[in-house]
């Protein structure tokens, strides 16, 4: 099917998926991290990145919360860049664990590997896997650059979310070094962990993630600064790794429902890439048992449902004035 809309209906079905959301209750913080079990749970913003530049912006947009786990996303694509999609399936793997993202028994499953870039396992082991190597803040610097690459603008560190994770981090830390036994940390250990934690640390809002998650969808060109940040051949790479890991063990239960591929963070954001369409970025602290935000959820599925879209309904869809 030929599917025309415009942006006056992206404009509209965001404000009505807002509006809905608004009203889902459900979920609660993360409770293991401190530092977002403290965090308002009335949060709730939602922004819509089309790969022209035009953007719908609603609630609390500007608000900074932790990227988490959506950082991810960005170091995966970093790791692309260095040393290519196809060094990053055979260091660290493109599957999906079907468990949640903390799980030490998908690393002895998978054969001691850490299954994809999206998990803790795999994102600790693309820290590992940044250059320039041994040198963490020259490392630091590649990931915070390619972040703000993606974005358009730079995110900030949560020091309080920083120390709250570094204190807590045991989970991690066993993920870690049980890698590290099976060679699949490619630098110093407890710097490939202190990056990952602190790049989960990162404050960002839902507009940066929106500008980056259109950066995916427009095959690599930020839609914002008009910079080409990554090579178009990454862009269907990163988006598979989005649609068979990106919300755990729910994956195949949100693809199946919302039609969109689409990663979550325990922070309370979501980001959501269309190919070729546009970006869609939320944010609400309180989660459901897999860890992914409720309110958010709710906020790109019924967007989604009212624009008639999904990934899989082969339709030719054009967005114009
Ligand atoms: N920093 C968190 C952790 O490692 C990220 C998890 C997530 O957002 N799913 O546990």
């Amino acid at each position: 099917m030929n599917i025309n809309i415009t942006k006056s209906q992206i404009k509209d079905a965001a404000q009505q998926a807002y509006d809905f959301a608004s009203k889902v209750t459900g979920g609660e913080n993360a409770h293991y991290i401190p530092y977002l079990a403290n965090i308002d749970s009335n949060l709730f913003g939602l922004s819509v990145m089309l790969p022209d530049g035009y953007s719908v912006n609603l609630g609390d947009m500007s608000y900074k919360f932790g990227i988490e786990s959506v950082s991810k996303v960005p170091t995966a694509i970093l790791a692309m860049k260095q040393h290519s999609p196809e060094v990053v399936m055979e260091k660290i793997g493109a599957d999906a664990t079907g468990l949640p993202f903390n799980s030490i028994f998908a690393i002895l499953l998978e054969n001691h590997s850490p299954s994809t870039p999206l998990v803790n396992a795999g994102a600790i082991s693309a820290c590992s896997m940044v250059t320039p190597k041994g040198d963490s803040d020259a490392k630091w610097k590649a990931i915070t650059d390619n972040i703000t690459d993606l974005c358009g603008s730079a995110p900030e560190l949560i020091d309080e979310l920083y120390k709250s994770e570094s204190a807590t981090n045991f989970n991690n830390r066993a993920i870690s070094w049980l890698l590290k036994n099976y060679d699949r940390i490619y630098d110093d250990t407890d710097m490939s962990l202190d990056l990952y934690t602190r790049q989960c640390s990162l404050g960002i809002t839902t507009e940066q993630l929106a500008v980056m998650a259109a950066t995916i969808a427009s095959h690599g060109v930020n839609p914002v600064t008009g910079k080409r940040i990554f090579d178009a051949e990454i862009s269907p790479k990163i988006t598979t790794l989005i649609a068979t890991v990106g919300f755990y063990q729910s994956t195949g239960n949100w693809l199946y429902t919302s039609g969109i591929p689409a990663k979550s963070g325990v922070g309370g954001g979501v980001l959501g890439v269309m190919p070729g369409l546009f970006g869609i970025a939320a944010f609400a602290p309180p989660l459901d048992d897999a860890g992914n935000s409720v309110k958010a959820q709710a906020a790109v599925k019924k967007f989604m449902e009212i624009l008639g879209l999904g990934i899989m309904n082969g339709d030719h869809v054009t967005i114009t004035d």
